[in-house]
């Protein structure tokens, strides 16, 4: 258990919080201490009060995560409901809080006739998540429309940086060290929002064919390899419906791992690796995963 003092903070701190309640996956242990923030300041001066040595994650809908069965031995700082503020700066601007989630934005670039960000739509997490993963759809990514982003350090202070500080490529983002980010400046073209709000629609629509949507997972568990798929290579490997524990290889698809009957994290990972190695020695390509994979084994 991590021996933090927490005098003045304002926001909600939870000790030995089920992860398995803050994933999509619905599995994982427990996180020590488990807090979200009233707000900026809050944040900072929790931060401010940690030791040194304490582990720290940052979590957003955990929706591309992995956290296994012996949990977190440190603090998650979740922003789910918190720093979820969206404005417009501008005619074409707006600025937007890492705790907002990817369909709210969506809804408010429509709703405001700014165009391009329909793809956020059908992403389950939230800013922060989108911009550490670089997440993105239907052809469209996250840092395409970065201006600028706020962050914090585990100290608790605050950095502004343009996005040309960030290099950015499919599902990777690398940049300052040892930073989190707190809010970020995207910028949309102007345009009809009806029709945004209609490409809105079919994007989900589309998505809901193609995916086990509304099914504990998270969303594709392999990135794509250079010039194929991972769904395409983990097919023809045989593996749709392979099951290990209460975890199974999507039969909708195939870069899909779903939690089809009380599976462990440890069900999940082990399917994750026996994918891997299946992958390897019939089509021999090494599939890297997009998940983060974190915590203790159970
Ligand atoms: C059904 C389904 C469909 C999906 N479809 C897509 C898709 O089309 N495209 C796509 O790209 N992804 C997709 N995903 C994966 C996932 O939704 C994205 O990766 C999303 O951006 C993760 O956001 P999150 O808030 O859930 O992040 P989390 O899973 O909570 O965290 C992911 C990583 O981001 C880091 N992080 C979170 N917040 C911050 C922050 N504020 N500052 C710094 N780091 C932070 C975490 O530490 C972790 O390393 C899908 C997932 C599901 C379940």
């Amino acid at each position: 258990m991590a021996a933090t003092q927490l005098n003045n903070f304002r926001g909600d701190m939870k000790y030995n919080e089920p992860m398995s309640r803050h994933t999509s996956w619905r599995a994982g242990g427990l996180a020590d201490q488990f807090y979200t923030p009233l707000n900026e300041e809050d944040l900072s001066e929790l931060l401010a009060s940690l030791s040194a040595k304490e582990f720290l994650f940052w979590l957003g809908l955990g929706s591309n995560l992995l956290v296994r069965d012996g949990g977190i031995r440190g603090t998650v700082i979740s922003l789910k409901g918190s720093l979820s503020e969206i404005k417009l700066l501008d005619e074409k601007k707006i600025q937007i809080g890492a705790g907002a989630s990817c369909a709210k934005l969506a809804r408010f670039c429509s709703k405001n006739n700014l165009i391009g960000g329909e793809f956020f739509a059908g992403i389950p997490g939230l800013l922060g998540g989108a911009l550490a993963m670089n997440a993105g759809a239907f052809g469209g990514e996250t840092w395409d429309y970065v201006e600028s982003v706020t962050t914090m350090d585990r100290q608790g202070n605050i950095y502004q940086h343009k996005s040309q500080d960030y290099q950015t490529a499919y599902r990777k983002v690398t940049g300052p060290e040892g930073e989190w980010f707190v809010s970020a400046v995207l910028k949309f073209e102007k345009g009809d929002g009806e029709k945004a709000a209609e490409n809105i629609r079919q994007l989900l629509h589309k998505r809901a064919q193609i995916q086990p949507t509304g099914l504990p997972s998270c969303g594709s568990v392999f990135r794509n390899p250079e010039n194929d798929y991972a769904a395409r290579l983990i097919e023809v490997s045989g593996l749709k419906g392979k099951k290990i524990g209460g975890a199974i290889v999507s039969e909708k698809h195939a870069n899909f791992i779903i939690n089809e009957n009380n599976a462990s994290a440890a069900d999940i990972e082990q399917l994750i690796y026996f994918v891997q190695r299946q992958v390897k020695e019939k089509q021999g390509i090494e599939l890297q995963t997009e998940v983060k994979i974190i915590g203790e084994p159970g």
